[in-house]
């Protein structure tokens, strides 16, 4: 599966918000969204932005999730069909899917500064669910699984490091955490309410189902 490569404050000035897809830097005066000047759209017309077409509000919410979540458009759509095969509603079945996603669920834990950290802390070997060594970041948890790392200095020095670096971070309701160990278990699952990211989940059904 291909991934970007490309810069990701690009991806936050197109959506003209702040979408933290670079952990600690996000939170400082470095931020592109922070600094006025570079707070428009990338490009040569960047500071262009014009009035949104219907398509164009619900291409942009469409786009503000895959971002989110760090995801090509192939990877996308194949979570929104299987939103739309289960029940409810499917705007937040999507979301909440997406919130179940590994790579998203060590970044709930602070064992990494932001998702693609998490990402790359998995691929590379440090992560284990039910004490099996698991290096793909889209594997879906579910309620019972239990988190933990290998078992090597290593890989506890990077995530300790990372605890510390943020001690008054709480993981959600449905992550139970032992920071010592640490290790974490799933209690729950995600709900729309556990997703941190200010959208409008039906214009993106909208778009997705055309
Ligand atoms: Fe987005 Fe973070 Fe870059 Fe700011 S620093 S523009 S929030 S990725």
């Amino acid at each position: 599966m291909g991934r970007y490569l490309g810069s990701s404050c690009k991806h936050c000035r197109r959506e003209g918000m702040k979408l933290m897809l670079k952990g600690t830097r996000c939170e400082t005066a470095k931020c592109a969204v922070e600094k006025r000047e570079r707070n428009m759209a990338p490009g040569m017309h960047g500071w262009r932005r014009g009035r949104n077409s219907d398509y164009g509000v619900r291409l942009r919410e469409k786009q503000k999730v895959k971002r989110f979540y760090g995801l090509m458009e192939k990877q996308f759509i194949s979570y929104f069909h299987k939103a739309e095969r289960g029940k409810g509603n499917t705007g937040e079945a999507l979301l909440e899917l997406l919130e179940r996603r590994l790579d998203n669920v060590i970044y709930k834990l602070n064992f990494a500064p932001s998702r693609k950290a998490a990402r790359q802390l998995i691929t590379h070997g440090h992560i284990y669910v039910n004490g099996r060594r698991v290096n793909v970041p889209d594997i879906l948890i579910k309620i019972g699984d239990k988190i933990g790392l290998k078992d090597s200095d290593r890989s506890r020095k990077i995530v300790k490091d990372q605890l510390a670096s943020n001690p008054n971070y709480n993981a959600q309701g449905w992550l139970q955490l032992d920071a010592d160990k640490p290790v974490a278990t799933v209690v729950g699952l995600p709900t729309r309410d556990d997703v941190q990211l200010p959208i409008e989940e039906n214009l993106v059904v909208e778009f997705c189902s055309k």
